[in-house]
């Protein structure tokens, strides 16, 4: 007999601490444990209510167990939840639709996360320059503080060391340049670069927002050099800021796009988006996925896109942002020991904290966890905050009392200078 299953594996209770004796410790999650939520409503397993201003990591987008999603989900769970890439479905075959339909794109390849999005758009970018100009060309520039996923080829074109120390050897034909550096864009993007990737808002690296002038010159400097301009709208694409995706308020237009987190609401599937003329370098074979474009992410995806991309939609995540930015400023003129000047896009919101807090932002987000509200860091100096896009202006304003009150209290327990 198996002794796990004598001892009960499924009957035993399982708490935070269960996390560290049987899982790999590359997380280090929070005290609660989260067993149910609604909207931006969560309760942990002792009952607590959290407002969730995290979204995951701008996910749920949509709000958690959104009921329009759950039904479209149910249905899809009692048709048909999985085929082999051998053949195709109509949920999948309905989402290409809208999204290429809803962008510049006139292709879709699906797949399951962020990182594979991308490494799916590096991958082609290699393939393309190849094809096209020879093996020469295949450079890939990135901006440092950047974060493009956790697989090999991802870290090494990601642009914070820290995650690719010890792991080499890594990928080669990789290099870093300052964001939004216009200058040093200019002196990189030389003859053997395939790919210029960017993030339109930094996202991890600090919630930086991308000057639309920098953003432009890169689109200059790649139609210049034949490069494909890749951006990298996981974390900032799907309503998050306002548009469907950024480029749209940007005023350019990239080559290939990588979307994935918002896309399925907290159902795991991504997406790289892309050209007639590009995406034939991806012939039969030549990539894929098991799970890419399976039906049940792909009913999701579907339902979140029809349901974002309306314009008062998208109107009211511009005007939910205005009101946060606003409360936040107030924050920062009130607290000026703590907080630096709030920025970001949306509802993608940085607030760095000020200098004699520097490296202190986890400190902040669990002052607020413990007073019910739920926020993220970026790096260990800013505060994000990604509410679901469906935030309400008592949800905002619920979130305004509990910050100041965790402000007020991180005060005083300030050790004194
Ligand atoms: C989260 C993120 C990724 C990685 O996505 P995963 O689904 O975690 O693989 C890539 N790029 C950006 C900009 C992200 O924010």
């Amino acid at each position: 007999m198996n002794a796990k299953l004598d001892s009960g594996t499924t009957t035993r209770p399982v708490t935070r601490e269960t996390f560290d004796e049987v899982l790999v410790p590359t997380y280090a999650p929070a005290a609660m444990v989260p067993v149910r939520a609604s909207g931006l409503d969560l309760w942990d397993q002792n009952g607590k209510h959290y407002l969730d201003f995290t979204s995951g990591i701008a996910v749920s987008s949509l709000g958690h167990c959104n009921p329009v999603l759950v039904d479209a989900l149910t249905r899809q769970i009692n048709s048909l939840w999985h085929l082999g890439n051998g053949y195709t479905n109509e949920p999948v075959l309905r989402l290409a639709l809208a999204l290429t339909e809803a962008t510049f794109a006139d292709r879709a390849f699906f797949c399951n996360s962020g990182a594979e999005a991308n490494e799916g758009a590096l991958k082609l970018a290699r393939k393309y320059a190849h094809t096209k100009f020879g093996p020469h060309k295949s450079r890939i520039i990135s901006c440092l503080s950047s974060f493009h996923g956790r697989t090999l080829f991802t870290v090494s074109v990601g642009g914070q060391p820290k995650y690719t120390e010890g792991f080499e050897p890594l990928p080669q034909e990789i290099s870093h340049i300052p964001y939004n550096d216009i200058e040093a864009a200019r002196a990189a993007i030389t003859d053997d670069v395939c790919a210029v990737i960017v993030e339109p808002i930094q996202g991890e690296g600090g919630v930086i927002p991308g000057n639309p002038e920098y953003l432009k010159a890169l689109r200059e400097f790649c139609d210049k050099t034949g490069a494909l301009l890749v951006f990298d709208e996981v974390q900032s694409g799907v309503g998050r800021t306002g548009a469907l995706y950024a480029y749209m308020d940007k005023g350019v237009t990239p080559d290939i796009l990588t979307t994935a987190k918002a896309l399925g609401n907290g159902y795991p599937i991504g997406a790289m988006l892309t050209t007639n003329e590009i995406a034939q370098h991806f012939g039969v074979g030549s990539h894929g996925t098991t799970y890419g474009g399976n039906p049940l992410a792909a009913t999701v995806a579907l339902n979140v896109i029809e349901m974002i991309n309306q314009p008062a939609f998208l109107a009211r995540v511009k005007e939910a942002s205005e009101k946060i930015m606003a409360n936040l400023r107030k924050l920062t003129a009130d607290f000026p020991q703590l907080f630096g000047q709030v920025r970001g896009s949306g509802l993608l919101i940085g607030l760095p904290v000020a200098p004699e807090f520097k490296g202190r932002s986890k400190d902040f987000t669990k002052a607020c966890e413990a007073l019910g509200l739920m926020l993220l860091i970026a790096g260990p100096d800013v505060v994000r905050l990604a509410p679901a896009l469906i935030v309400s202006d008592e949800q905002i304003a619920e979130a305004d009392r509990i910050m100041r009150a965790a402000a007020e209290g991180m005060l005083n327990t300030a050790p004194a200078k």
